[in-house]
């Protein structure tokens, strides 16, 4: 610092290829005194970082015009340089021209212009249904309650098995109030329906045609829900045709996930007593 002049005609801060090349056109220029400072060393900022291109592609006017004038300088530059001092640095200049490859930045826009139309109709999509929040939340609801109440109505199980046999005793129970009796009964193979687990039995009964509605309408109002799948009715005696036999599939229903459905399920009716 105690070598620095005191006094300058210009000082100029920072010694990349701007500030230089400054320094050197000012004190080329006539002006005698031109003091250049640098923090660290010279060009150690951008301009060593340079690739070194001059090009012609700008989007201004000026910057097109300080292109120009620098090829016209780098062309003449032993000659501009050593008019001034003895010894005359190197520069490595090339004149092949400037390729810019535009080719995948091209195609990249056409990929992402295509998906406009479908990104805009998810969009749309998107804004429909916050429009529906309020609807769509109160619909929610009331299908929670829905599932809340007939997951109260499942069968308790949790396997299969253990639910056919809890349906059997139910629907057994119903019949007996329709004053019908039961001669026979088989546990069918249980299937998925829709997300429950469909446990179905099959009963055969005995009793006239009016006991037996009697002892169905009972499945409407069973604490569990009951679906009466198939109805087989024979008459037993030609001489007697109010005595009928009855083959009945009825099934009940088991949340999936065994154990993890008790959970779910509400205690109800005097089974659970
Ligand atoms: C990776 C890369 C590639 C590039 N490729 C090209 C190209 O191909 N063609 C092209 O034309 N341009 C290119 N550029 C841009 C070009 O390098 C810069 O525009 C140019 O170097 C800027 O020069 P400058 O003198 O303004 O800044 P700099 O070179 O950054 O110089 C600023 C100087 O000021 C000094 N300084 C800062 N503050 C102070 C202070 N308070 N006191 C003292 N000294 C200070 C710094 O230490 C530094 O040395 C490229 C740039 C980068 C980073």
């Amino acid at each position: 610092m105690g070598d620095l002049p005191t006094r300058a005609d210009v000082v100029i801060i920072g010694g990349g290829a701007v500030g230089a090349s400054t320094a050197f056109h000012l004190a080329t220029g006539g002006v005698p005194d031109v003091v250049l400072l640098e923090r660290e060393t010279l060009a150690s900022g951008s301009t060593s970082r340079s690739a070194g291109g001059a090009r012609l592609q700008f989007a201004d006017e000026l910057n097109v015009g300080l292109s120009l004038r620098s090829l016209d300088e780098f062309e003449r530059w032993d000659a501009l340089i050593g008019e001034h001092v003895e010894f005359v640095p190197g520069i490595a200049f090339h004149q092949h021209g400037y390729l810019f490859l535009l080719e995948p930045l091209m195609a990249r826009s056409r990929v992402a212009e295509a998906t406009v139309p479908a990104r805009e109709a998810t969009l749309e999509r998107r804004r429909v249904l916050v429009g529906q929040r309020a609807r769509l939340t109160e619909e929610l609801a009331a299908v929670d309650a829905r599932l809340e109440t007939e997951s109260a109505r499942v069968l308790r199980g949790p396997t299969p098995p253990l639910a056919a046999s809890e349906l059997q005793k139910l629907v057994k129970d119903l019949l007996a109030r329709g004053n019908v009796e039961v001669r026979s009964e088989r546990v069918l193979p249980a299937a998925d329906q829709q997300g429950l687990q469909e446990v179905p039995i099959e009963m055969t009964i005995v009793g006239s045609i009016g006991d037996l509605v009697t002892a169905i309408s009972h499945f409407e109002r069973a604490d569990r829900l009951l679906a009466l799948k198939d109805v087989k009715i024979r008459v037993v005696a030609p001489g007697q045709p109010r005595e009928v036999t009855t083959t009945l599939t009825v099934a009940g229903y088991l949340l999936p996930g065994g154990e993890s459905s008790k959970s779910k399920i509400k205690p109800t009716g005097k089974e659970d007593d």
